[in-house]
């Protein structure tokens, strides 16, 4: 997917005049080479752009607002090269509402043993700048990302790199949209949430439509769009007919056909980015929407079943932090299903109903169309498959009643041990760290709930920050992560966030 801006990061370096011009020619020459090289190492995914040295109190607030209101701009990253008295960034940085890095690096990698002089220690002193600024962000209270590492190290590079994904999450949260087709599924705990508070905190507007109105523009699209889109499928996935007529089978599938175009373009038109359904709640479509919700994910859209806003806006958020990645592995809604505990082989089957997103498939998906319990509607068309394997995390974003807490999980997705022929949906398979018993009970204990949002391409830094950013406390396990450990933080969080 892309994203409909083209944003950008701006560089901003922290200096002051008392060293003269020449010291300051040498600051912007600096910066410049910076700036240039790292944009030419092709690790960053946003450009930086490099803005005039900022070195009294008028220029910093200026520049600060400008950010606020250039639309392309993601966030600012701050480099001090010298000393730059911290009292001159409080206006600006009180002003600044985007996110922040400080960039804790310094031009000369190595300290130039045989020529280093008093000269060369007042131009180059990002050690001593780094801490007076440092010093001043934090007592303001202001969240921010701190990197360390010289500016030409890979691993520093990569994640500033992560960190400008973070805060893609993070300015493009207050443009996520959901629509909600229906209300929630009655009596359920997890899916349910404050919506006047979502949208306070993360900016989410979540609207709710009557299904039939949806069915309406399903039912306007034209048999040749369908017809079109389904020769799209036949060309693109596999097909199991398990027993059905292949023109009975087409017609299925073409009823999905005409959900997704239906649905694309009703979203389109409102400007929705994210979309939940619910089985119960399905008026005139005549599947409930499987292989249809599958596409429209895969293009980028969040997902969430049953009327969970919560579990799409988090989809949507992670797809737009991982635009324009290069071979992403995927992210999805997974539901959790069933237990394997055989000692050694320990895990979860993540699987839902239908709508497992196809970005995550380590083959060729195939549409399969099968009987549902649920729904009460004629047997849906979905694409199966399994999902790749290695690290990822699973997030759940719940609601405590007074406020938000986002779970991040890191687990690893291995194959299946034995096929499983007769379960027609796509799976995937995790064993939560930092173990399946631990991280089960981890899990339940912070509260997470049987929806997540899950990426193969995300870490559990990057969403901590998000979380962090967002005032929402992030609970983090995975390795490190063990029972009276994680009493002891949620009791802490508690008494943070109320
Ligand atoms: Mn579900």
């Amino acid at each position: 997917m892309k994203l409909k801006r083209q944003y950008q990061f701006w560089f901003c370096i922290g200096s002051q005049d008392l060293y003269g011009e020449e010291v300051l020619r040498n600051v912007a020459e600096h910066g410049r080479i910076m700036v240039d090289k790292l944009n030419a190492a092709g690790v960053l995914p946003y450009p930086l752009v490099l803005k005039p040295t900022l070195i009294e109190a008028a220029g910093i607030r200026r520049t600060f607002n400008e950010a606020n209101e250039d639309d392309n701009c993601a966030g600012v990253i701050t480099w001090m090269h010298t000393f730059s008295p911290a009292k001159s960034w409080i206006q600006g940085l009180k002003e600044y509402r985007k996110p922040l890095c400080h960039f804790l690096t310094q031009f000369n990698e190595e300290i130039p043993y045989d020529d280093i002089d008093m000269d060369f220690m007042n131009e180059n002193q990002s050690a001593h700048g780094d801490r007076e600024y440092g010093h001043m962000v934090t007592r303001m209270g202001i969240e921010r990302k701190v990197i360390a590492g010289h500016w030409s190290d890979p691993q520093a590079q990569q994640r500033l790199a992560a960190w400008m994904r973070t805060a893609i999450g993070i300015v493009e949260s207050a443009r996520v949209r959901v629509l909600r087709m229906a209300d929630n599924m009655r009596n359920v705990a997890v899916t349910e949430g404050d919506k006047v508070e979502a949208q306070q905190v993360l900016g989410w507007q979540l609207d709710a439509y009557p299904s039939s109105e949806i069915a309406q523009a399903v039912a306007a699209v034209s048999d040749s769009d369908v017809n079109a889109l389904v020769d799209e499928y036949y060309a693109t996935y596999d097909i199991i007919l398990d027993g059905r007529d292949p023109q009975e089978f087409r017609r299925h599938v073409a009823v999905q056909a005409k959900i997704e175009i239906g649905m694309e373009r009703f979203l389109l038109e409102k400007d929705y980015h994210a979309v939940v359904t619910h089985f119960g709640d399905l008026e005139g479509l005549q599947q409930l929407p499987g292989l249809a919700i599958q596409r429209l994910e895969q293009k980028g859209y969040g997902f969430g079943p049953e009327g969970d806003w919560k579990t799409a806006a988090m989809v949507r958020v992670m797809k737009l932090m991982t635009a324009g990645m290069k071979d992403p592995k995927g992210t999805s809604m997974l539901e959790d299903y069933t237990y394997n505990m055989v000692p050694g082989k320990e895990g979860i089957l993540q699987a839902h109903m239908l709508e497992i997103c196809p970005s995550l498939a380590d083959s060729k998906p195939a549409i399969r169309c099968l009987p549902l319990l649920m729904g009460n509607r004629e047997d849906p068309a979905r694409l199966v498959f399994t999902s790749r394997t290695g690290p990822g995390i699973a997030t759940s974003l719940i609601d405590l009643g007074s406020r938000f807490r986002l779970i991040i999980h890191e687990v690893d997705c291995k194959r299946n041990e034995k096929p499983m022929p007769k379960l027609p949906v796509a799976t995937a398979f995790w064993t939560p760290r930092p173990d399946f018993k631990t991280g089960l009970e981890a899990w339940v204990i912070a509260g997470g709930a049987h929806h997540s949002a899950f990426t193969f391409d995300l870490s559990a830094e990057q969403m901590a920050d998000w979380a962090a950013h967002m005032g929402v406390e992030a609970v983090v396990l995975g390795n490190d992560t063990t029972i009276r450990g994680l009493k002891q933080e949620l009791q802490l969080g508690s008494l943070i966030y109320r």
